[in-house]
């Protein structure tokens, strides 16, 4: 995977503690999350963390404007839309 995005990404430099709050007496995600949303690589920084957590599993704290839970239904939901294809698939074979 080309990771070249990396170096335009909004959160370089800063402090990485803003983005796993959970680890940090539970702060809300407020601030990374603004940082996110006017990061020009979301979509790579998103692709990215979905790719790895399908082959890895969850991790902690916020990327690309999400958290762990959301990632969590973002996964589900793809699974589900997934799941639904392949079974129009088969029923109209
Ligand atoms: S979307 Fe957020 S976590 Fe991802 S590179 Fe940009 S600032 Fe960093």
């Amino acid at each position: 995977m080309d990771d070249s995005w990396k170096a335009k990404a909004a959160c370089r430099g800063m402090n990485t503690n803003l983005w796993y709050p959970e680890q940090d007496g539970g702060r809300p995600y407020t601030v990374p999350r603004r940082i996110c949303l006017g990061c020009d690589v979301r979509p790579d920084c998103l692709a990215y963390i979905l790719s790895i957590e399908s082959r890895e599993g969850p991790r902690h704290g916020m990327w690309a404007a999400t958290s762990p839970d959301e990632r969590k239904r973002m996964a589900r939901a793809k699974a589900r839309r997934e799941w639904r294809k392949n079974a129009r698939e088969r029923v109209s074979v």
